[in-house]
């Protein structure tokens, strides 16, 4: 493949780059990841919530790719929390997927003031030892979630999936995660695309390599270390952000992206976040 791997915690492999699939509905989505893994991908980031693990394993189905070759991530939804609606919740999405287990299983938002993701996680301990998923791992958790939960588990999670792009670069979280060994991917790595590509200084530095301003902030989450899963459903955009592996920024360019940082969400607070 043309991506290469992160190492989790756990020794399994993980491509760095991956495609996103959120708010691709479920009659799309087919066609989306086919794309993608025409183009190369082999990393899927789904969610129970996204409501295309259908349309997601179709594709994959089609593609016809040795399974051992894909790295499948999809979410438990917030409603789902809870030991035995975990199970439950899991056999459904792994029924919807097509596929006997996934690569990544998340907690898709920690819920604090639900007082579940503990029993939820021990679930997912359960999964992970029954080898139906091969990594587990968080989203959304702040570094207090995470220091509650590996207080009170055994298995670090293999990865903390958050929102973070140049406007909101998340020091604190991923040198947390650094200490703690858990991958740090990146939700919204361009900033669902909106002012983001559009600043000054990303559109110099894109010019100053002949590469596109997407393609600049993906270089610079990757040199950073982090997993990153841009999503589009246009065919020409799904190639461009997956051509990122054959040019470098210099580190005056990761300097002047590292200067934007604005700690502005896109999304909601995870402290407070609870949409069942
Ligand atoms: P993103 O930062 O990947 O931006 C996607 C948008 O950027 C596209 O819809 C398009 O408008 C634009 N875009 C994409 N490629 C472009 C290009 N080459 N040139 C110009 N514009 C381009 O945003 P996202 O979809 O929010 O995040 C990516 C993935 O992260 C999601 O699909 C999902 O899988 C995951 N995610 C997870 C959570 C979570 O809570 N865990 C939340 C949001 C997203």
């Amino acid at each position: 493949s043309k991506v290469p791997p992160t190492i989790l915690n756990n020794g399994v492999e993980m491509p760095q780059l991956g495609f996103g699939v959120w708010q691709v509905p479920d009659d799309e989505a087919e066609q989306a990841v086919g794309t993608a893994l025409e183009a190369g991908y082999r990393s899927i980031d789904t969610a129970a919530i996204y409501g295309n693990e259908e349309g997601t394993g179709k594709a994959i189905a089609a593609a016809g790719i040795p399974r051992k070759d894909l790295f499948v991530t999809t979410k438990l939804w917030n409603s789902d929390q809870g030991y035995d609606s975990t199970l439950r919740a899991f056999d459904e999405s792994l029924a919807k997927l097509g596929l006997e287990y996934v690569d990544l299983y998340l907690i898709h938002w920690p819920m604090p003031a639900h007082g579940k993701f503990v029993e939820t996680f021990k679930a997912f301990e359960k999964l992970y030892a029954d080898g139906r998923a091969r990594s587990i791992g968080v989203s959304n958790f702040l570094p207090e979630h995470l220091e509650t939960l590996i207080e009170a588990t055994s298995v670090i999670p293999a990865v903390n999936q958050i929102e973070l792009h140049p406007h909101l670069q998340q020091h604190a979280a991923r040198e947390y995660h650094a200490e703690q060994g858990i991958a740090t991917e990146a939700w919204s790595p361009l900033g669902q695309g909106k002012g983001l590509l559009e600043v000054p200084a990303i559109i110099a530095i894109a010019q100053k390599h002949g590469r596109t301003p997407a393609q600049v902030v993906l270089r610079w989450h990757l040199q950073l270390g982090n997993v990153v899963i841009p999503k589009s459903v246009t065919p020409s955009r799904i190639k461009e952000n997956i051509e990122v592996f054959d040019f470098s920024l210099d580190t005056e360019d990761i300097a002047a992206i590292s200067a934007l940082n604005e700690d502005r969400r896109i999304g909601p607070n995870p402290a407070t976040f609870d949409m069942a």
